[in-house]
């Protein structure tokens, strides 16, 4: 089963000394635990742009690197991008600034992904406690979090009911019931995610000390998580 997988892309990872995973190696992760993933491929050079029409165009490219988690911070991600033309431009951009501004990063490639609309915004995200051990995080994203700091603890795992009660224990979760043309959020698919993932954090507690799946994306009919960061034990 995927237990004996996982640790080794981690054990890989630790054993290289490294600090996170890289952004495709978490989305390999999420995969692997049956977390739903916005559709996405791995483009590890400029002579595969082709492979993109998978993904469909509007698309989102981001920087893949196992030094940079904050890729917005280095320039490292571009949303909306319309065309093959605009997706080449936009990776030699990035590239030439990533490499003039940080010659000392790694990049394994680039991570180009489907462009997700019309949903909410949530975070989930884990941690672990020194007194309580893995704990699962909960809130709404954007400044909800970053100002507000809306957000629910429980101890990981938690079921979907768990879970669902996590939900309706932020402050402004009558949001998710829509505002301003966005439909209501589906509780159960999102109470099904944080479940889940609350479980694959538990497991990977060992080698993982902090997880962020930030943002996760919730419409009425899907999840979708689109960005995802693992601050691995040192
Ligand atoms: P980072 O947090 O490392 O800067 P993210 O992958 O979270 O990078 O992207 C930054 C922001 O861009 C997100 O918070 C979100 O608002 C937007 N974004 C990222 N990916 C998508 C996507 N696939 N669809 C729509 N918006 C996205
Ligand atoms: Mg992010």
């Amino acid at each position: 089963m995927k237990e004996a997988r996982i640790p080794d892309i981690l054990a890989r990872a630790v054993r290289e000394g490294r600090s996170f995973l890289s952004l495709s190696e978490s989305l390999e992760v999420l995969r692997a635990y049956d977390l739903p993933v916005a559709n996405y491929t791995v483009i590890r050079s400029l002579d595969d742009i082709s492979a993109a029409g998978k993904v469909g165009y509007p698309l989102v490219l981001k920087l893949d690197s196992p030094d940079i988690v904050h890729k917005t911070e280095f320039g490292g991600v571009k949303v909306g991008i319309q065309s093959p033309e605009e997706l080449r431009k936009s990776m030699e951009d990035m590239l030439s600034r990533v490499r003039s501004a940080s010659p000392n990063v790694r990049l394994t490639g680039f991570v180009v992904q489907e462009l997700v609309r019309n949903a909410h915004e949530v975070i989930i995200g884990g941690l672990n406690d020194a007194q309580f051990g893995p704990l699962i995080v909960f809130g709404l994203g954007g400044i909800f979090v970053e100002i507000l700091k809306d957000v629910v603890f429980d101890l990981a795992p938690v079921s979907v009911e768990e879970a669902l009660e996590m939900i309706k224990k932020i402050k402004g979760y009558r949001l998710l019931e829509g505002y301003r043309g966005l439909e209501k959020a589906s509780f159960e698919l999102l109470a099904e995610t944080i479940s889940k993932a609350s479980f694959m954090f538990s497991e990977l507690s060992p080698y993982v000390e902090e997880m962020d799946l930030n943002p996760t994306f919730v419409s009425s009919s899907w999840v979708k998580i689109v960005d995802a960061r693992f601050k691995l034990r040192t």
